[in-house]
């Protein structure tokens, strides 16, 4: 089932996400709807905030990304088919020179910035069986994680932004806000007039 996108100024994309456990009620089925409405959206990560829920899930597949012939054919193959669920994440390290990536988000549609972030990050996480992993990425996919587990932590790519280029996005944060964009997929916008 597709869910319902959140849109930028909603206050469930501001909390800090709770751990959840084993037990966490129709948790496949979530996962499930997760996947096919980032699909839907042609996206490479959801965060559970991103669809109303304040939890400490999200889920990446960069296959998209594989297909960029600017990358070596190394990456490209680490890329396609890089399908992960990421419950209760901790990032332990983050190393390297900060570089820029052109960053994008579901929840803020046609907004793209250049995001600084650093390289490489270590990382803690439960996958859908609830096995603990440690693993090291870096690149491409440790910036997508960089960005999904920053909405785990209520924290969104525009905040990371300038001053300035935080005062030039302003208004058309406010008009998504409000409902006034046009996007391909499903969304609910905080401050949409309802229509009587
Ligand atoms: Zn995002």
């Amino acid at each position: 089932m597709i869910l319902p996108i959140v849109a930028y100024g909603d206050p469930v994309l501001k909390k800090v996400g709770q751990d959840i456990d084993a037990d966490y009620p129709k948790l496949n089925e979530l996962l499930d709807n997760m996947f096919e409405t980032m699909y839907n959206a042609f996206g490479v990560g959801l965060a559970a905030p991103q669809i109303g829920l304040p939890i400490r899930l999200f889920i990446i597949d960069t296959t998209p990304f594989s297909e960029d012939e600017d990358l070596s054919e190394d990456e490209q193959k680490e890329l396609n088919g890089f399908k992960k669920v990421f419950i209760n994440a901790k990032i332990t390290s983050e190393e390297g020179d900060e570089w820029a990536f052109n960053e994008g988000c579901l929840s803020i549609p046609d907004v793209r910035e250049d995001v600084f972030r650093k390289p490489e990050i270590t990382i803690e996480y439960l996958d859908e069986n609830f096995e603990k992993h440690v693993e090291t990425f870096d690149g491409l996919i440790a910036r997508v994680i960089q960005h999904e587990y920053d909405h785990i932590d209520g924290i969104l790519f525009t905040e990371k932004l300038s001053t300035l280029k935080k005062r030039l996005i302003k208004g058309r944060l406010d008009n998504i806000s409000k409902g006034k964009i046009r996007v391909d997929y499903k969304m609910r916008f905080p401050k949409q007039k309802k229509r009587r």
